[in-house]
């Protein structure tokens, strides 16, 4: 019996099946060594990191997949997708082709997707961190289409923990007290190997759904976000970060720093007010920040607790209230924004802390989000890239390659294949690796406007037959309780349904229930990364640092990430610009005017890509591969490689 391991891990060995994949060698699959070495490293006294964040998006179907021995429960294999798309009859018919192992389903979108791609970073790295968040038995939600109605309805995830590769149950329990009564918590880990699989950084997962709590507390972890009820909500941040503090304590852990991943662990401060604290703010939106009515928060965690909370966190216009921002800002050392320009806007709109705010530019982790070919290409051209597998950085070096013919045409072979990949997956709808294919996914928020393409579908029907067809392709879920974003998809549906018929020269596809599976064949698969957010409320934005990574140019608004790239041909800038130094309103969308814009230079771009894919103009002399090149190049710096180096050295001083 491997017993140093099981140990280590603190696994609770009551359920003896998960013996069977982990062995003093293996780890479902992958070495256990690595798990060790990272339990000791965190029971000793090495300056160690707690990260906390409300959701993970570890993208496991597409990178580092555990092997398990055990049946996997069905419920963890995802497989119908629905299409909804201006071929109503292929929508009707066909089902997308996707038997895949379910996204661990504890994420939303782009923080969380952030969250895991910081981990693997962490753990690429070497470094001793450990990352707290909640095992949700319910997910996000599992978005179904509702043809008859053309809009969205959102279904709870099933899904099985018992038998999810990969994730273990622990011994220690904890407690903490809600509302007056004991509420008891269960430990989860999941580990997060690094590329070459010789480190990991473990993420302990916080679960209610235990048979000791009454139904009302096993509820709490149920679903991530679930926002109709003021006290789950609060019960849910007080689960991460009073409940997080104590699962670092009960598993022994030894920590330096710990790091708030948005507001929602706040509360950590309360139950470790000596910590040293680091925070990071992820949005300039409002509705992004929690805020609390003091008394309910006194009687949920607590007058002592909350006399803290009262101290540190109560909202500057409205007293009565707790703000976990403000609670997190003023009790944290460090606290950083997520783009330059994102830096601008929170010291903006929180001038008592400007001095302390800085900037943290957002990555992507380089190797979950690179497609094969593409990772073969930059193998092959290695010797003059530098060794970018250890150092993801050196692909800022592709730069050097840009007159150099032969990786013009290898680049371009590499791309097509990935769009060969993408028709393959869309067969059914006709599409045509050879056609100009844009994409819009990511959530469906209202600032990131996502029915700006659809404005006028008339217009694109012009492109189309002007320039050559046009491949559209829609991915994105609007939280079940945002209205507005619910109007925005419901009115993306209608035009889409509009344009039925059109599909020799227009090929618009919806898909149903986006995810990290989705995000992948997508940023790899299209021609132009589509990203139109209402500046400047993007913070910083990630899909398109994925689409760049591959060689798929941006069409952007001048926001987030994408300020800091402007200057470097990476596609098309457009769009409204508010004037320096003021924020304007996030309800104004400035729909016509940019809409407008955004056409003119999908135009422009289809036209330039046609000239190059229809061989008008060589691969040598292609500014279309010269904008690609610059794209891969510019990912050396938009990477978490880069970014875990600047919170090491900045914010963490490890
Ligand atoms: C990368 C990713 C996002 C982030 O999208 P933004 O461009 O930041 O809006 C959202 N959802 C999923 C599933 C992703 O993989």
């Amino acid at each position: 019996m491997p017993a140093k391991i099981i140990d280590l891990i603190q696994l609770d060995t009551t359920e003896e099946k998960y013996r069977k994949d982990i062995s003093s060698d293996k780890f479902f699959g992958f070495p256990a060594a690595a798990v060790i070495a990272a339990e000791e490293k965190l029971l000793a006294k090495t300056p160690s990191i707690a990260y906390f964040s409300m959701e993970y998006g570890l993208a496991p179907s597409i990178y580092h997949t555990f092997q398990t021995v055990n049946p996997t429960s069905k419920a963890n294999i995802s497989s119908d997708h629905e299409v909804f798309s201006n071929m109503q009859d292929m929508d009707y018919y066909h089902l997308l082709p996707t038997k895949k192992l379910l996204d661990l389903p504890i994420y939303s979108g782009g923080l969380g997707v952030l969250a895991g791609d910081s981990l693997k970073s962490a753990a690429d790295a070497n470094l001793s961190l450990v990352g707290l968040g909640i095992l949700w038995n319910k997910g996000y939600f599992k978005q179904k289409f509702w043809f008859r109605a053309g809009g969205q309805v959102p279904e709870a995830t099933s899904w099985d923990p018992r038998t999810y590769p990969g994730l273990v149950p622990l011994k220690p329990r904890i407690e903490i007290e809600i509302s007056g009564q004991k509420l008891q918590l269960k430990l989860w880990k999941y580990y997060v190997y690094s590329y070459d699989q010789k480190s990991v950084v473990p993420l302990v997962l916080i679960d209610s759904n235990v048979p000791e709590n009454p139904e009302y507390f096993r509820e709490l972890t149920d679903q991530l976000y679930r926002s109709t009820n003021g006290w789950i909500k609060l019960c849910q941040r007080a689960i991460l970060g009073m409940g997080g503090v104590k699962a670092i304590e009960a598993l022994g852990y030894d920590i330096n720093k710990y790091h708030l991943n948005e507001g929602h662990a706040a509360l950590a401060f309360v139950a470790k007010p000596k910590a040293r604290f680091a925070y990071t703010c992820h949005t300039p939106v409002e509705a992004g920040h929690d805020r609390f009515d003091l008394q309910e928060l006194t009687a949920t965690i607590g007058q002592e607790a909350a006399e803290i909370v009262k101290r540190f966190g109560r909202d500057e216009k409205n007293h009565s209230q707790a703000n976990l921002t403000l609670l997190a800002m003023s009790v944290s050392e460090h606290v950083n924004a997520v783009a330059q320009k994102h830096g601008e806007v929170t010291r903006l709109q929180f001038p008592r802390y400007k001095e302390k705010i800085e900037s943290v530019t957002n990555g992507i982790h380089t190797f979950t989000w690179l497609s094969a070919p593409i990772k073969e290409l930059l193998i092959k051209y290695k010797d003059r890239i530098g060794d970018w597998e250890n150092d993801p950085c050196l692909l800022s070096n592709v730069q050097n390659l840009k007159d150099d013919p032969a990786f013009r045409r290898d680049l371009w072979q590499a791309h097509i294949e990935n769009k060969q990949a993408l028709a393959k997956f869309l067969e059914f709808w006709h599409f045509d690796d050879r056609a100009f294919t844009i994409c819009w996914a990511r959530r469906i928020a209202p600032y990131k406007r996502p029915t700006l393409l659809l404005e006028d579908p008339n217009r694109l029907i012009e492109i189309a037959r002007r320039v050559g067809p046009l491949q559209i392709v829609i991915a994105g879920k609007a939280h079940p309780a945002d209205v507005p974003a619910s109007i925005h998809l419901d009115n993306m549906l209608e035009k889409i349904n509009m344009l039925n018929g059109e599909r020799k020269l227009l090929r618009i596809v919806f898909l149903e229930n986006y995810d990290t599976y989705f995000a992948k064949k997508l940023t790899i698969g299209s021609d132009v990364w589509l990203n139109n957010p209402l500046p400047p409320f993007e913070a910083s934005g990630t899909s398109g640092m994925k689409a760049i990574l591959n060689g798929v140019l941006q069409l952007s608004t001048l926001d987030g990430w994408v300020v800091e790239a402007a200057d470097k041909n990476i596609g098309r800038i457009f769009g409204y610009v508010p004037p320096p130094g003021q924020i304007g309103s996030e309800s104004d969308l400035k729909l016509k005017d940019d809409s407008i814009e955004l056409y003119k230079n999908l135009e422009e771009m289809a036209e330039l890509y046609y000239s190059t894919a229809g061989g008008k103009v060589k691969i040598e002399d292609s500014p279309w591969l010269e904008m690609m090149i610059n794209c891969i190049a510019q990912s050396g710096f938009f990477n978490t490689g880069r970014m875990i180096g600047e919170y090491r050295t900045r914010i963490w001083q490890v």
